[in-house]
């Protein structure tokens, strides 16, 4: 579906469908009780109804009078977009002023990814006219519901591609187009510059690959502080970019390794949210690194048992090939860190155990300063991507000492608090006293189903609660 947004106070000529929406216990009275009623719409949220005529006239449900959250009009758009999907011109009154959810909602929900269809129908170009007053306010919503709603369908379009397509060289070799176009600096590093920053994760997991790792660096900085620095305040973002993970020597059993091409989705989620930051006017400078490697168990893989040196000096034994995500996050958290940023956000799809505690909608959140790990929970919330803290606890640190060297990669002989573990990891490599926040989208990076702005497949989880968070409101970041 490839949609052209109008402020329009009243439909044009040539509308095809005219959209009304209905509250539950609130029926048009226009239209005949009886009949409605024997249609069993009731207005609950994401219910459509379309009656004949010219135009025809499309019912949807938006829920009960007092739901007059985001969700609910985000989820009602999602249903109408796939209902209304084959109309070339559509005319929508706006179920309420901000329209934000109703643009993201629409352009998520109707999201497919066909590349790979043969005979897929190309998409319909649509025209939709919203029914409003041309304000300010609603040009607003509708410029950041549209920007929003791109920024995670990139990241969705990224994480659905196959492994083989979507190696570490050719999601680097998308970053820098993408950063080309929306004004980000962007730098990439090979094998070889990787080596000679001694990034010892990042190197040792690609070893078993035969696709050469990259480092992509992007830099966003806002209006008139072209340096960055001078004071401005600066956060640093890192996301996991395991392209196929196979599990290394570790290899992981076949059931396992369906969905590892979204092994990923933290790195498109945040390359995803780094392109919109301009068009948004984000207030604060953001550093990315994306660490993006396959892991698999060709070439000349780890073995267990092996010792890396990590960019920072510290020393890891390797006793699992298949945790090999907190590897690469290290180094780019060791990166990160370097450049003193006032905070630190990594984004994973780390461990299964975020998955199994919080399941397929609600993410998990960690983190060692109480105010960032609340504000970007409330960020997420705003955004629609629901997070839920967990705790860090000092008791289980200890299970990551190793008999031989530094630190172990994976606690072997326990299922228990695995994702507490991995989150402990990570903080291993993150300075004392810059405030760090590490977000597990194992469960959320795919979605079993279709449901609201969900869409069977990739979700691009992340992208909406990042730009929430850095774009400021309610609050600044730092
Ligand atoms: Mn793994
Ligand atoms: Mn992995």
């Amino acid at each position: 579906m490839s949609v052209t947004w109008v402020l329009r106070p009243e439909p044009g000529p040539g509308a095809e469908a005219v959209v009304r929406p209905v509250r539950v216990g609130e029926l048009p009275a226009d239209l005949p009780a009886a009949f409605l009623t024997g249609t069993g719409f009731s207005g609950e949220v994401g219910e459509v109804l379309q009656l004949p005529g010219t135009p025809v006239t499309v019912l949807l449900g938006v829920g009960p009078r007092d739901r007059t959250d985001r969700d609910a009009i985000r989820a009602a758009a999602a249903g109408l977009a796939r209902a209304v999907g084959a109309y070339r011109r559509l005319a929508v009154h706006p179920p309420g002023p901000d329209l934000r959810p109703l643009v993201e909602g629409y352009l998520l929900g109707g999201y497919r990814f066909t590349r790979y269809r043969s005979g897929a129908a190309a998409p319909t170009d649509q025209l939709v006219e919203v029914l409003t007053p041309g304000t300010p306010d609603a040009a607003r919503g509708l410029f950041e519901g549209r920007r929003l709603a791109e920024a995670v369908l990139l990241a969705r379009d990224l994480v659905n591609e196959p492994g083989e397509a979507l190696t570490p060289t050719v999601f680097a070799d998308r970053a820098v187009e993408l950063a080309a176009a929306t004004g980000l600096e962007c730098e990439v590093w090979d094998g070889r510059r990787i080596a000679d920053e001694r990034l010892g994760g990042l190197l040792g997991v690609s070893r078993g690959s035969l696709e050469p790792p990259r480092l992509v660096k992007l830099g966003y900085r806002p209006d008139g502080r072209a340096d960055g620095t001078a004071g401005a305040a600066r956060i640093a973002l890192v996301g996991k970019g395991v392209t196929f993970d196979a599990g290394g020597l570790s290899l992981k059993p076949n059931a396992q390794l369906a969905g590892m091409k979204a092994d990923m989705a933290g790195a498109a989620a945040v390359l995803g949210a780094m392109s919109v930051l301009d068009a948004l006017d984000c207030p604060v400078a953001v550093d990315a690194w994306l660490p993006l490697t396959e892991n698999m168990p060709n070439a000349d893989p780890i073995r267990v048992g092996d010792v890396l040196v990590m960019r920072n000096g510290t020393t890891v034994e390797i006793c699992h090939a298949d945790a090999e995500g907190r590897l690469i996050m290290a180094d780019a958290l060791v990166l990160a860190g370097e450049t003193g940023p006032q905070a630190i956000i990594d984004i994973a799809t780390l461990t299964d155990a975020a998955a199994i505690a919080l399941g397929r909608r609600v993410a998990a959140l960690m983190g060692t300063d109480d105010t960032l790990v609340e504000r970007l929970r409330a960020a997420g919330t705003r955004a629609g991507e629901p997070l839920w803290p967990l705790p860090l606890p000092d008791a289980y640190r200890p299970q990551l000492s190793s008999r031989i060297a530094d630190l172990v990669n994976y606690t072997l002989g326990t299922r228990h608090g695995t994702a507490l573990l991995a989150g402990h990891f990570l903080r291993e490599f993150v300075p004392p006293g810059i405030p760090w926040a590490h977000l597990d989208i194992q469960g959320t990076a795919l979605a079993d189903g279709t449901d609201a702005e969900w869409v069977a497949g990739a979700t691009g989880f992340g992208v909406r609660t990042l730009a929430e968070f850095l774009t400021g409101h309610p609050h600044p970041p730092v």
